[in-house]
């Protein structure tokens, strides 16, 4: 097989168009059988449900070679069955999580050729998502729905190896405690682009959201889970009913335990305790850049360092990445049903 002649490793996260994605109507009460197309274009009803009221929501997840030169990728199981829980959130009828795996297969080896080759960095990025496509004009769910898997080559994340990055612990709200932010849906990103604007505006890589209700607690940033480890090594994760459950974050914990010998806990995390010193190391995760170092957050002026300091990832974040990193290649041996073969 030929690969792409494309610059695998000066590519950057964008989308850029491959030769096949997948696409399968709801109409009618039922989902159709689906099927690849080379049509990247979308053409909906100019009141489509997702453009009136934002119905939609997405996944998203990456295909690898592996140092043996396998196509594979990795836990599409957890991704299929997030979207069932956000398509049911927002009264969306569910593409089975067996379909939507199959789907997701066919689309890399429709695209075999855009997948990285191993050591560039490089992954092939896929986006499956829904949305509701027949009009809505009185405030109510769509009656059709389209489902597509598109996939895209992204470059390595970091460019000369993570730089940790300065956040800010924002006045914005991410998610209300009985809201939305527990699904992927669209409109949890819409309504963060203001805040992310403002943050990069003043100098911060991300927001950091508190718990709307008592703003005490941490939650996540609008895309990725937080991580904080204690000196000892303990791993620590907030835990909250308004957190999009990572699959980074949760194949984290287990590596943590299982791989690391370390010490997992899934619980509240207060702002006052993350103040007090009590962790030395702290990152963001999620599935583009796996893990992000944090190497201070700012609160409103009062900064928080972490011991791992500015320059590098810690000791425990460089294990955690180099061995979740080194499953996904190949290089380690993967838990069972982690790894989903393509060729
Ligand atoms: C997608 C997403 C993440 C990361 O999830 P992964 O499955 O690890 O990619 C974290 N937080 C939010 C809000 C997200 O939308």
């Amino acid at each position: 097989m030929e690969k792409k002649n494309i610059d695998w490793a000066n590519l950057g996260f964008g989308y850029h168009s491959t030769d096949y994605r997948f696409v399968a109507n709801y109409k009618d009460g039922a989902w159709d059988e689906g099927a690849l197309t080379t049509d990247d274009k979308v053409v909906i009803s100019e009141c489509a449900g997702v453009l009136q009221y934002s119905q939609s929501c997405f996944e998203g997840l990456k295909a690898y070679t592996t140092e043996d030169g396998h196509i594979v990728t990795f836990r599409p199981d957890l991704n299929g069955e997030r979207l069932e829980n956000s398509a049911k959130r927002l009264e969306m009828p569910v593409f089975p999580k067996e379909k939507f795996v199959e789907a997701c297969l066919e689309v890399i080896k429709a695209n075999k050729e855009w997948v990285p080759p191993y050591g560039s960095g490089a992954t092939l990025y896929l986006r499956p998502y829904m949305f509701g496509s027949g009009p809505v004009i009185g405030v109510k769910p769509a009656d059709e729905y389209q489902f597509r898997i598109f996939a895209t080559p992204v470059g390595p994340y970091f460019k000369g190896g993570a730089k940790p990055i300065v956040v800010r612990i924002t006045d914005f709200d991410r998610a209300a405690p009985h809201g939305t932010g527990h699904i992927k849906a669209g409109l949890n990103y819409a309504m963060s682009l203001h805040a992310i604007v403002d943050a990069h505006n003043n100098g911060y890589a991300e927001n950091m959201y508190l718990d709307a209700a008592t703003r005490t607690k941490i939650e996540e940033t609008g895309g990725a889970n937080i991580i904080f480890i204690k000196p000892d090594g303990t791993f620590v994760t907030p835990k909250s009913n308004s957190i999009l459950p990572s699959v980074t974050r949760r194949s984290l914990e287990y590596v943590a335990e299982h791989y690391l010998g370390m010490k997992v806990e899934e619980r509240e995390v207060t702002l006052a305790e993350v103040e007090s010193g009590a962790f030395s190391e702290c990152g963001l995760c999620g599935t583009a850049a796996v893990i992000s170092p944090i190497g201070r957050i700012d609160d409103h002026g009062k900064e928080i360092c972490f011991a791992s300091g500015m320059e590098e990832m810690g000791p425990y974040t460089k294990k955690l990445y180099d061995t979740l990193t080194g499953i996904q290649m190949g290089r380690i041996e993967a838990p069972e049903g982690w790894i989903y073969k393509v060729d």
